[in-house]
């Protein structure tokens, strides 16, 4: 069976490049029927947070990605390095290092004046003398001294790693005692049953040793697979300001997180051409093979043009709910269903959704100067009042067609273009020169509002 897992460190909010990551990972394991679990690697006590676990809790749920099982957290599993600590001493594969601190500066100072590679020279690994009272040791493990660690990494092919050139006998246990990462990493990968590690490929220098680890106690070693990382569109690794922010500000932006997923998923992989997945797609389509070797480019029209598919083809029920996050009430307001399908259409994210939706069933508390110069000339005001009254005479007036009858009427009456009654008409009732069909406006907000607001524009002498 396939396990997966995401294992962040919970040392701030869940960004989209972590959110990448495991989304691959639970849809590996979904596509093969197998587990995907959480991992919070939360043992840095001084950077880690309670708040920024429940941040990622809170961004799995708005997601919709569900952690199999019990979420597993580091810091509650102490006693179990400790345990294998013992054991690698007991074995011999670990030993204790008394080197002090002003001894390691020197040795480092040494081998940069040499033009060396900086590493711990190996003087505890065999050491059969008194060690010195004065020096808490630290725990280290026997790494190979030399010969090829290969990382069979399932988006790289095998990557050959020398032993002499990147490693020593790395720390496994701190003088307080406390373990270190990447020892803990591949023992909690073991003893979880994680078989497949998908994950971001800066962590590809760490495989070697957690390698030395998986030997040293006898596990097996997971598949790897290394995802490059998400650039901007100038090929810089991404940051803050290109969109490398908390997954829930996605939600506050007003991105569904279907849009999002789909976004993300093919943020370094591919099927074909296809740009739209469904969850169900994705899950019976993704196959960690075909990520891409090269970094991906983060592209917010993307993003966006997803989003805006996804909104089109939100049911308005779901609309209505989703856009009281945005302050938007239309729960009880009769013309819902004409004011989303005239509206669902232009918006790119559900914030501008309900700025499109406020502004028609909001009065207008201005004019624009631009448009009401171009709208009101000649006998604007006359084509206004004219069909005030039309309206004033019709009896009730329901669907947007009944509303671009009267239009009509009035324009062939007056015999003038449809621009000369469009155009006031347009400023009188939002504002502005855009908009949605003035039909649909006027439905949505109805007879008296409509003469209403030609009434206001009128008088307000534009
Ligand atoms: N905790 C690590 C991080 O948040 C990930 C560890 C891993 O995937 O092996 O970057």
């Amino acid at each position: 069976m396939v396990v997966t897992r995401f294992a962040p460190s919970p040392t701030g909010y869940l960004h989209i490049g972590g959110l990448r990551t495991a989304l691959f990972s639970y849809l590996w394991a979904k596509k093969n029927n197998g587990k995907f679990v959480l991992r919070i690697e939360d043992t840095d006590k001084a950077r880690n947070s309670e708040e920024a676990t429940q941040a990622i809790l809170n961004a799995f749920e708005w997601l919709g990605l569900e952690a199999d099982g019990e979420i597993t957290y580091q810091s509650k599993r102490e006693d179990i390095y400790k345990k294998y600590i013992q054991q690698l001493l007991d074995e011999g594969k670990a030993y204790k290092c008394y080197m002090s601190k002003k001894e390691l500066d020197v040795l480092r100072e040494e081998q940069m004046a040499n033009k060396e590679r900086t590493k711990y020279n190996g003087k505890y690994r065999d050491f059969c003398g008194t060690p010195p009272e004065d020096v808490n040791p630290v725990i280290r493990i026997k790494a190979p001294l030399s010969g090829k660690i290969v990382v069979h990494d399932g988006v790289k092919g095998d990557i050959v790693f020398q032993a002499e050139d990147i490693l020593d006998d790395f720390i496994i246990a701190r003088a307080d005692g406390s373990p270190t990462y990447n020892f803990v990493v591949a023992i909690d990968d073991a003893l979880m049953g994680i078989n497949e590690v998908i994950r971001g490929d800066d962590h590809l220098s760490n495989t070697p040793k957690q390698i030395v680890v998986y030997e040293a106690l006898g596990f097996d070693i997971p598949k790897f697979y290394h995802v490059p990382m998400i650039h901007n569109a100038q090929g810089k690794k991404l940051s803050k300001r290109d969109g490398a922010t908390d997954v829930m500000a996605y939600k506050e932006m007003g991105y569904l997180p279907q849009a999002l997923l789909n976004f993300l998923v093919r943020l370094g992989w591919s099927h074909g051409d296809q740009e739209i997945f469904s969850m169900n797609e994705m899950k019976e389509l993704f196959d960690p093979k075909d990520i891409n070797k090269s970094a991906s480019i983060y592209n917010t029209e993307k993003l966006d043009w997803l989003n805006s598919h996804y909104i089109k083809n939100t049911p308005n029920d779901e609309l209505v709910e989703l856009l009281t996050n945005f302050g938007l009430i239309l729960s009880s307001h009769d013309k819902k269903e004409i004011l989303l399908d005239a509206l669902k259409e232009r918006a790119k994210t559900l914030k501008e959704l309900a700025e499109l939706i406020h502004e028609i069933i909001t009065a207008p508390d201005a004019y624009d100067a631009k448009a009401v110069k171009k709208a009101f000339k000649g006998n604007a005001i006359e084509v206004l009042e004219e069909f005030a009254n039309k309206l004033d005479e019709a009896k009730e007036l329901h669907l947007p067609s009944e509303y671009h009858h009267i239009m009509q009427e009035v324009v062939d009456n007056m015999e003038i273009g449809f621009g000369k009654i469009g155009n006031p008409l347009r400023v009188a009732l939002l504002g502005k020169m855009s908009g949605p069909g003035l039909d649909v406006v006027m439905s949505v907000i109805g007879k008296d509002e409509t003469i209403l607001r030609i009434t206001n524009a009128i008088a307000a002498d534009l």
